[in-house]
């Protein structure tokens, strides 16, 4: 029984982008048609979004909620939970958001599981999943539950190789270690998240840095550069190469070294993918002179124009696949807290504001066909991350997730009228659209701006990676 019908004159569909229907029963689009063609039933509602942009509800594939903040004094805090994180992203036309489990910090990955489920049961205002994030030296039990825990709808491990800041020892995992790592992935048709970075090179800088007594923020690209990312990419390639069936995804691309060494893994048919960071695409290590500049930083690090543009070239030509935020809700003072190129704060608050965001950056001002936009923003990751074609998709069959822009709407971003931190580092940035309605599974959660969804809405979502992402670089 039809509950709802969407018509609008540009849906966003698989097929491309037209005038359509959307018949939606449940939590379920059950039919797409020419626009007009459907009838409403009794009791059922018609969306009429004539004029404005039906696509699939966005998805972030790389959110931290509750989430470890080390403090400059050595204590820790804690980032915004899920119940502040997932109101934002359905304000911001953001359905479902993929966070990490710490699945190596003493415990089996099992108990993990269990243990942050309870951080977000009840506490998630939209759909979610969970990286798997393994951690520092591995033991060997690790690789049988990590294997389970694949098969029960965790697909993605999340390794970093590097520690990042020479105060967090611990998180690098050696290459023995990610090798071992990769063959579980590949015997069970997972896909590696890669922190990339070059350790020696990064703890190198620092060394040289915090000597020649260079120590603000500011100069964070020296410390995390591009030949670091250069190396790293390359290493950690080669490494998942000599494994067949090994496919990785290639977190927070920062530089033009970074973008060559997929595209080019690409071309000799590696499983590689990637994903940028909103403000790599949009802001320089110059910003970091700004006034509260560490705003714009999330690790590794800014980077020049030249690798800025090589960044949204990459979003053209398949090696950037994904625009995420590395969501780390906190306030302003928490994020300016640290001024030291080895205690700034990292993540970014923007889960709310990168659906229009990236709508006005790509559509807006470069003339993107709304299908990559939309890819961008939502589909490429429900493909990627194994959530496709339940998410990212209005298809017959697919959860009505859909977020509706309003091109009329043409706000300047203010902090205070979002519901994520106290600041953003979008502020003042005038928008070509907003979302003026998001359904989370054919329920209506947002409308004009006003919530009508609860914590209780959004549900974990298992995935499973199509065998067709993992055995080659599609997309
Ligand atoms: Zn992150």
């Amino acid at each position: 029984m039809v509950d709802l019908v969407v018509r609008g004159d540009t849906v966003v569909t698989p097929q491309g982008v037209g005038a359509y229907d959307l018949a939606i029963a449940g939590e379920r689009i059950v039919s797409v048609a020419a626009k007009g063609s459907l009838s409403i039933p009794d009791g059922a509602r018609l969306i009429d979004a004539a004029g404005k942009i039906v696509m699939p509800g966005g998805i972030d594939p790389h959110v931290h909620c509750k989430w470890f903040l080390p403090n400059p004094d050595g204590t820790a805090g804690l980032t915004d939970p899920p119940d502040v994180v997932t109101r934002a992203a359905v304000h911001g036309g953001t359905t479902t958001i993929i966070d990490f489990t710490r699945a190596s910090q003493g415990g089996s990955v099992q108990d993990a599981i269990a243990s942050r489920e309870q951080d977000w049961k009840g506490h998630a205002a939209c759909d979610y999943a969970q990286h798997l994030m393994v951690e520092g030296a591995l033991p060997v039990r690790l690789f049988g539950e990590l294997a389970e825990a694949i098969q029960a709808g965790f697909p993605t491990i999340k390794i970093f190789t590097t520690d990042i800041t020479p105060s967090r020892k611990g998180r690098m995992v050696d290459f023995g270690g990610i090798w071992e790592v990769f063959k579980v992935l590949a015997a069970n048709g997972g896909l590696g998240v890669i922190h990339s970075e070059d350790n020696d090179i990064v703890m190198h800088m620092y060394e040289k840095l915090i000597r020649e007594e260079r120590t603000s923020f500011t100069n964070m690209a020296e410390v995390h550069n591009t030949l670091s990312e250069d190396i790293s990419f390359r290493r950690v390639i080669r490494l998942a190469e000599k494994v067949p069936g090994a496919a990785l995804y290639m977190m927070h691309v920062s530089a033009a070294s970074g973008v060559s060494a997929i595209s080019e893994a690409r071309a000799r048919g590696v499983p590689i993918y990637g994903e940028s960071l909103h403000q790599y695409m949009l802001y320089t290590s110059e910003d970091y002179r700004q006034p509260n500049g560490q705003i714009y930083h999330t690790y590794p690090s800014l980077k020049s124009k030249e690798d800025q543009a090589a960044l949204w070239a990459g979003t053209l030509d398949g090696s950037i696949n994904c625009v995420a935020t590395d969501e780390i809700c906190c306030t302003l003072k928490q994020k300016t807290q640290g001024a030291r190129i080895d205690d700034t704060t990292g993540g970014n608050a923007g889960v709310e504001p990168r659906v229009a965001l990236m709508y006005t950056e790509m559509v807006g001002k470069r003339g993107y066909a709304l299908s990559r936009f939309v890819d961008l923003v939502s589909t490429n990751a429900a493909r990627i991350m194994g959530l496709y074609p339940r998410k990212g998709a209005l298809a017959a069959g697919s959860d009505a997730d859909i977020c509706i822009l309003d091109p009329a709407d043409k706000r300047v971003i203010r902090a205070a009228d979002l519901h994520e931190a106290d600041y953003t580092p979008w502020e003042g940035r005038r928008m070509e659209a907003w979302p003026c309605l998001t359904m989370l599974r054919g329920k209506v959660v947002v409308e004009n701006g006003g919530f009508q969804g609860s914590l209780a809405d959004g549900c974990w979502l298992p995935r499973r990676i199509d065998p067709e992402i993992v055995s080659g670089p599609r997309l």
